[in-house]
């Protein structure tokens, strides 16, 4: 008898004729996750089986607890011994370790040649049960379900499980570009667009010497944090310094955040485009700062025909604050270091941009060779690469 861990695929079960590809990109996931432990993987259409061939099972589980497409893990009692009698020795040593009271069996028997049919065997390895412990039946709501798989190979057996995170496996997709800033929103709407299936790649616009070498460190941090749920590996450096300077000094004050994020929109679409990203994602949340009214998301979203996700539309900051504690991004976020956007913020911005007004001021300074020089410039950062490489 051996502790194996099965896996079960949740979601992916609504998506029928894409489900072989859904269950091959997640044995490819968890081979990349826990490409430091030695172990076989046994996969079919429902389940998949992982057995460890060290006794290093709660660390693989706590791996696997980080990868999207998993919605429930389970660690079985596996045995190739799948008589009535070896059955119920394995129940029993398995609810003993319980100190609950109530108790359902339920059978599954894949291996239809197996004698025994599975209500048979509900009610001889529950009547074993009943006899030699204190467990009462309740078949409505138990407390305890000892789960019994008879399978070709041999027979799972387990009475617990651990929530997986649930969602699509990474990259199932496709791949887009996230916004990403040192604060606290854009790394939470990162990890819920990862969730859905999305490979991310990260853009980070920085304006050195506006903006330091350790704020610049804070988004490779955040970026890395990400990266545990993500497989994309790379994060794009803008150098937005010229281009904020001009918005400074030729363009009305009040105006300077809406024309700033909208070159930073038109940036964001050629460089998605070139690296080959679907969509665009951000941390925008609607009201939460005065660039996140919808006057002015109209106004900056005007600049593209690029899908915008903006997962955080809806959230309230508190909420958001908990994700980005659950994912172990928060701390990292309320580091002090200056962003760019924070450097250049006017005394009075505007609430609700005119978009005329808009175009007549943008009519003040040529940015295109600007925006092309940052396109063509990006610094491309391997998040795969050691930490000290990077910083
Ligand atoms: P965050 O907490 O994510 O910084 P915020 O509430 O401070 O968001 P803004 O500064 O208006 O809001 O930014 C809105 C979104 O624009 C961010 O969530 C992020 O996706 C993107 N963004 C802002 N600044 C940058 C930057 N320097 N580099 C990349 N993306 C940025
Ligand atoms: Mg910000």
């Amino acid at each position: 008898m051996k502790k194996v861990i099965l896996i079960k695929y949740g979601e992916l079960t609504t998506k029928k004729d894409n489900r072989k590809f859904f269950i091959k990109t997640l044995k490819k996931n968890i081979f990349n996750k826990l490409s430091s432990f030695d172990f076989d993987i046994i996969d079919d259409y429902y389940r998949m089986f992982i057995i460890p061939k060290h006794d290093d099972i709660d660390d693989i589980v706590l791996h696997l607890k980080d990868i999207f497409g998993i919605h429930e893990i389970v660690i079985a009692l596996y045995s190739e011994d799948a008589s009535e009698d070896n059955i119920k020795k394995i129940s029993l040593e398995l609810m003993k370790e319980s100190n609950l009271k109530t108790f359902k069996v339920e059978t599954n028997r894949s291996d239809k040649s197996y004698p025994i049919k599975s209500m048979d065997m509900n009610n001889i390895v529950g009547g074993y049960i009943l006899k030699n412990t204190s467990f009462k039946v309740d078949v409505h709501n138990p407390e305890v379900l000892l789960n019994i798989e008879i399978r070709k190979e041999g027979v799972y057996i387990y009475n617990q499980r651990i929530k997986g995170l649930g969602g699509y496996p990474v990259s199932t997709l496709g791949r887009a570009l996230l916004m990403l800033s040192g604060g606290i929103d854009s790394p939470v709407a990162g990890y819920l667009t990862i969730k859905r299936g999305v490979e991310l790649y990260y853009l980070y616009f920085e304006s050195r010497p506006h903006t330091s070498i350790e704020a610049r460190n804070k988004v490779i941090s955040l970026a890395r944090k990400l990266e545990r749920f993500n497989s994309g590996g790379k994060l794009l450096v803008v150098n937005f310094t010229k281009i904020q300077e001009a918005i400074y000094k030729n363009l009305d004050p009040s105006y300077l955040i809406t024309i700033m994020r909208r070159k930073m929109y038109t940036i964001a679409e050629r460089i998605a485009k070139k690296n080959h990203c679907l969509a665009i994602v951000n941390g925008e949340s609607v009201g939460q700062v005065a660039s996140q009214t919808l006057s002015s998301i109209l106004a900056v979203n005007n600049v593209t025909n690029y899908p915008i996700l903006r997962p955080l539309c809806s959230f309230d900051k508190l909420d958001i604050i908990e994700i980005s504690k659950k994912i172990d991004t928060y701390e990292t976020s309320i580091l002090p270091y200056e962003d760019c956007c924070t450097v250049f913020v006017p005394r009075h911005p505007v609430i609700n941009p005119n978009l005329k007004h808009i175009i007549e001021e943008e009519k003040k300074f040529d940015f295109e060779p600007l925006i092309e020089e940052a396109v063509n410039s990006v610094e491309i950062i391997d998040l795969k690469e050691k930490i000290s490489d990077l910083l």
